[in-house]
């Protein structure tokens, strides 16, 4: 057993969850997962990719069907200069592709600027590569974005990499194109890898555009974005991602971990990925329609039933509800001193409703709860109503 992966920690989520099976009824807002299913598209693949038998051993990397059509998309949707379809790799979701890329890109020690707040297998697989994940603020004040200042004081002569997100998981933050060109400098400048997640590219509201970095003019050789099926086909448990690198002896490396992890992505579910790439993409469309109507649902309720204690901007994409927690609120036993902590065990003991204490996010999380209002409506009304009485009027400026 490799002791080194005792200073790996689980996300909290994982606490959370265990939580919320000893809740009967939960309102289960604390899961990042959406409530849509698979388009027909996805499932008749591999409905028909069981039936042709395919079963068997395939290219590490992907089948070349599903490389060349996610090369075209990269060119044509996300605008980053793809050459074949082998700078393309397929993975077990977009998780093992920041796996992936963290073995084959870090050394010991390397570190790697990270967002705090942060989804938590970030930090862990920077960690989980031995690398020294750097946390820089995203500031609630700037629309959960950088102050691109401090961002450039985080790097160092050891600094390897710039992980981005954007839309941003748990903040909702959207980067805008100034940020991404002035990230792109920061890269430039100082010869650094920008690992760019683009999980939520589809998810943006408000007519705000997503900005895949490695479309501006040079920087497709030095970023690596990483996408997933998860939250544009509603695929979450079928495990699908990928990952692009122009650079060739990245990608050597990342094959090998890539075969040494999972020899090949389960082939039925590639040819799933086939059938939602080569149909119809309007179930993208319709995802983001009805997740923006779910976010403003879900704002309304919080204004009406618990605005003395819970505030926050309505974010511009992916689907959280990153709320900053009144610091005068007691209602809750505090656990280890933790706001967030003790919001979210008052809400799941007292309203059944599910959600992860911002501190689980990093250190400057400390203070917010999220919620997510990917959940269908039924269940945001839910819970939404089960937050009626629990937090109004107990706070120090009822109706301020
Ligand atoms: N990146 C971010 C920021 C995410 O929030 C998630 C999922 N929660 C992922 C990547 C990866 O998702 P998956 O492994 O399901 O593809």
């Amino acid at each position: 057993m490799s002791h080194y992966l005792d200073r790996v920690p689980f996300s909290g989520i994982i606490r959370i969850r265990d939580m919320m099976y000893s809740v009967t009824d939960p309102f289960r807002l604390d899961q990042g997962d959406v409530s849509f299913d698979a388009p027909d598209t996805v499932k008749e693949a591999m409905r028909k990719a069981i039936a042709d038998n395919r079963s068997h051993y395939l290219q590490t990397t992907g089948v070349p069907r599903l490389l060349e059509l996610l090369a075209e998309k990269l060119r044509t949707k996300n605008g980053t200069p793809v050459g074949s379809p082998d700078e393309v790799m397929v993975t077990t979701g977009g998780i093992h592709a920041l796996y992936v890329v963290c073995q084959a890109l870090l050394d010991p020690e390397d570190e790697v600027v990270v967002p705090d707040p942060e989804w938590p297998p970030c930090a862990g697989n920077v960690l989980a590569a031995r690398g020294v994940p750097v946390p820089c603020p995203l500031h609630e004040r700037l629309g959960w974005r950088y102050d691109l200042d401090e961002l450039a004081s985080k790097i160092t002569g050891r600094t390897r990499a710039i992980y981005v997100n954007s839309p941003h998981n748990p903040t909702g933050g959207v980067l805008t194109r100034g940020d991404v060109e002035a990230i792109a400098a920061i890269a430039r400048e100082r010869s650094l890898w920008l690992i760019s997640d683009e999980a939520y590219e589809d998810v943006l509201f408000d007519g705000r555009k997503h900005v895949s970095p490695a479309s501006l003019p040079g920087m497709y050789e030095r970023t690596i974005p990483i996408y997933t099926f998860s939250k544009s086909y509603a695929m979450t448990g079928l495990r699908l991602g990928y990952v692009a690198a122009r650079d060739a002896a990245l990608r050597d490396r990342m094959k090998k971990v890539l075969f040494y992890t999972a020899s090949n992505v389960s082939s039925v579910v590639q040819f799933g990925g086939i059938g939602g790439l080569e149909g119809s993409q309007a179930c993208i469309e319709a995802f983001r329609t009805e997740l923006q109507a779910r976010r403003d649902l879900f704002y309304e309720g919080i204004r009406a039933h618990a605005s003395d204690v819970l505030a926050g901007e309505p974010p511009h994409g992916a689907f959280y509800a990153f709320l900053r927690i009144d610091p005068e609120w007691s209602a809750g036993e505090r656990t280890n001193g933790s706001l967030s902590w003790a919001m979210t065990e008052y809400l799941i003991s007292k309203g059944r409703i599910g959600c992860v204490p911002g501190v689980d996010f990093g250190a400057a999380g400390e203070g917010y709860v999220r919620f997510c209002f990917a959940r269908d409506r039924r269940e945001l009304t839910g819970a939404l109503e089960s937050l009626k009485g629990l937090l109004q009027g107990v706070g120090p400026n009822p109706a301020g």
